[in-house]
């Protein structure tokens, strides 16, 4: 694959395509998304649009697990990294429930 921007690589993470727009707003917030990119292990959020933030959501507990800019500016890529941390974290209790 070529190289990807910064927001390309956010694109992929959380649509699975590098130019695909999110369609949370039709999708509606109970859709689960799984962050897959890279060699960690994966992370299974829900989205909401909330103004101009999007909110990541346990789709288990619906605890708040991180949100990013809906725009993709500034620091989105660690906000998604962290969301998706937060994730790997949050779901291995649940495994432990
Ligand atoms: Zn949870």
């Amino acid at each position: 694959m070529n190289e990807l921007t910064a927001e390309q690589k956010i694109r992929l993470a959380i649509t699975g395509h590098p130019n695909k727009e999110p369609e949370f707003q039709h999708e509606g917030p109970m859709i689960t998304r799984w962050i897959t990119t890279g060699p960690e292990p994966t992370a299974y959020v829900r989205f909401q649009h909330q103004g101009n933030q999007i909110i990541a959501h346990c789709p288990l507990c619906g605890e708040e697990l991180g949100q990013f800019n809906a725009n993709y500016d500034g620091n989105t890529n660690r906000e998604v990294r962290k969301i998706r941390s937060n994730g790997i974290k949050h779901q291995k209790q649940h495994e432990n429930e």
